[in-house]
């Protein structure tokens, strides 16, 4: 298994006691860690098959520590690599060779609640879940979910612009930020956003939203909190085969309602979570949709009803609709832990990301069963399938040879048809180093060196977080004009006045 990263730098591979003395001076404590075997718990991420343990690691607690850092780093010509909780899919925390790992598990305190403006301010270690935790006393939530909400950071999210079942309705993360406080690579501490949904100015959140430890590191984010809506009610729904479920979803927005959640599992993730939590799931369909809606108890009733219609019509052959709360957790409990229920059929499991336009499900779906015959390779289905948002979980052993090479093969050419169907290579666990060489597939030459000058203009030097998103790495200084797109027209010349 090899993956082309940048070659260490032996100059500074050379100075790491230097760098371990310089951090120790601004972090004092047990905060800077050097040691080979307590260095090994940050060697991955959640994208496991990559593993690479760090230089040195640096817990800041501050945000003058993390500027003091990243002064420092920048002076020195040293790569930075932030982290969060390690849970990406991506490997976007993967460390480098020759690089400082910044962790940001200190940053774990909820800094203010303000319910008249709806907000919460965070530091960016706090987990998503905490957020909540924070404020449902009160009757408020915080809208995105991603299945790992238990512990991944509202930093990572950020970063990855994360989503979950929730996000059909209410927004990613991107929809749910309001402000961040973030450090770029030469220390200088700028705020973006604030507390309005729209503040003046170039939308420089937007872009450090879903921007992958690429531009700077967060330390300080507000995010949108809403009311409990005052009900809500999950459906099951069952069809003999995935095309029906597939024109359900497409029939059912289509219809103008959009559901606080409409997931979809075939058959083998069926079966897979209802062995694992019994949630209730019926094992004799090829489909099957959870979907919720919520809202005032009258609206969800006549919401419930049109949406049971739609799906008799699409040839639905089992309708449960839950009958309390408890009843509705249990829908869900199989969905959210569908991913470690899989975990369970096959040594290892690699999950892909990507997201096509939600009438094409099916044919997705019918492409993927040939890539399976393909490859050898069983694949279970989980969805967002509101936003066309697909897993593939392809099963593989990585014990036996040249099975995870099979493995990502497959999972390439599943992204590659998400790209022909007019989709994205990603619709929640971002680029990072699983996805960054198909990049090409989707954006031209320009596109992409438009993007790193993005980069360049918030780290000139290009050492935060090299090697993740752009497969090809530029010096700034290259990032010359190419041509202009063909076709294109240039500007006009302004009237002078
Ligand atoms: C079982 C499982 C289920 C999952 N389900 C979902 C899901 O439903 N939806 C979803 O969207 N994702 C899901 N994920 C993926 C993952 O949890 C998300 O991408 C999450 O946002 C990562 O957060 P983290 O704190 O673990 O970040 P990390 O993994 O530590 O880092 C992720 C990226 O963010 C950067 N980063 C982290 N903190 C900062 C910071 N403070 N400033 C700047 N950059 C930073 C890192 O450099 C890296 O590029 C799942 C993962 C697992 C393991």
């Amino acid at each position: 298994m090899s993956l082309r990263m940048p070659e260490p730098d032996t100059a500074i591979l050379r100075r790491r006691p230097d760098i371990v003395r310089a951090l120790r001076a601004i972090v004092p404590g047990d905060s800077v860690i050097d040691d080979v075997d307590a260095l090994r718990p940050y060697e991955s991420d959640g994208l496991t098959a990559y593993r690479q343990p760090p230089m040195v690691v640096v817990l800041p607690e501050t945000t003058a520590q993390v500027s003091a850092i990243l002064a420092w780093c920048h002076a020195e010509g040293v790569k930075v690599v932030p982290r969060g909780s390690g849970t990406s899919l991506s490997g976007g925390a993967l460390p480098l060779a020759d690089a400082v790992l910044v962790g940001m598990a200190k940053f774990n305190r909820v800094l203010g609640i303000d319910y008249a403006d709806r907000l919460v301010v965070v530091q960016p270690g706090v987990t998503n879940l905490a957020v909540t935790r924070a404020v449902e006393e009160r009757g408020f939530y915080y809208a995105p979910d991603p299945s790992s909400q238990i512990a991944c950071s509202i930093g990572g999210n950020v970063a990855e612009n994360s989503g979950g079942v929730h996000c059909l309705k209410y927004g990613l993360t991107t929809n749910n930020v309001l402000g961040v406080e973030i450090v770029l690579m030469d220390g200088e501490v700028v705020r973006l956003g604030g507390r309005q949904l729209d503040p003046a100015g170039l939308d420089l959140l937007g872009l450090v939203v879903g921007s992958e430890g690429l531009l700077g590191i967060v330390t300080e984010v507000t995010v949108r909190i809403l009311p409990r809506p005052e009900g809500a009610r999950a459906l099951l729904i069952g069809f003999p085969d995935v095309e029906g479920a597939g024109k359900c979803v497409a029939d059912v927005i289509a219809a103008g309602i959009i559901p606080a959640g409409m997931e979809m599992m075939d058959r083998p993730a069926i079966h897979a979570a209802e062995a694992f939590v019994k949630a209730g799931y019926p094992l004799d369909v090829e489909a099957l949709l959870v979907v919720e809606l919520d809202g005032v108890s009258a609206e969800c009733d006549h919401l419930i009803e049109k949406v049971a219609a739609i799906a008799r019509a699409d040839g639905s052959t089992t309708l449960r609709l839950s009958r309390d709360e408890a009843e509705r957790t249990a829908f869900w409990a199989g969905r959210k832990a569908a991913f470690p229920a899989i975990g369970r059929l096959a040594p290892d499991y690699y999950c892909m990301d990507g997201t096509i336009p939600r009438r094409r499900l099916p044919e997705m779906l019918e492409h993927m069963r040939a890539l399976s015959r393909r490859y050898g390779l069983d694949v279970a289905n989980v969805f967002h399938a509101g936003d066309g948002n697909l897993h593939p979980l392809i099963l593989y052993d990585a014990n036996i040879p040249g099975e995870l090479d099979r493995a990502e093969a497959f999972g390439d050419d599943i992204l590659r048809h998400c790209v022909a169907l007019g989709g994205v290579l990603t619709g929640e666990h971002g680029v990072g180093v699983e996805k960054r060489d198909l990049m090409p597939v989707m954006f031209s030459e320009i596109d992409l060196r438009q993007q790193q000058r993005l980069k360049c203009a918030f780290d000139p030097k290009s050492l935060l977080n090299p090697g993740k998103m752009f497969p090809t790495l530029h010096r700034c200084a290259e990032l010359g004009r190419l041509h202009v797109h063909q076709g294109a027209t240039p500007f006009p010349d302004l009237p002078r006045f």
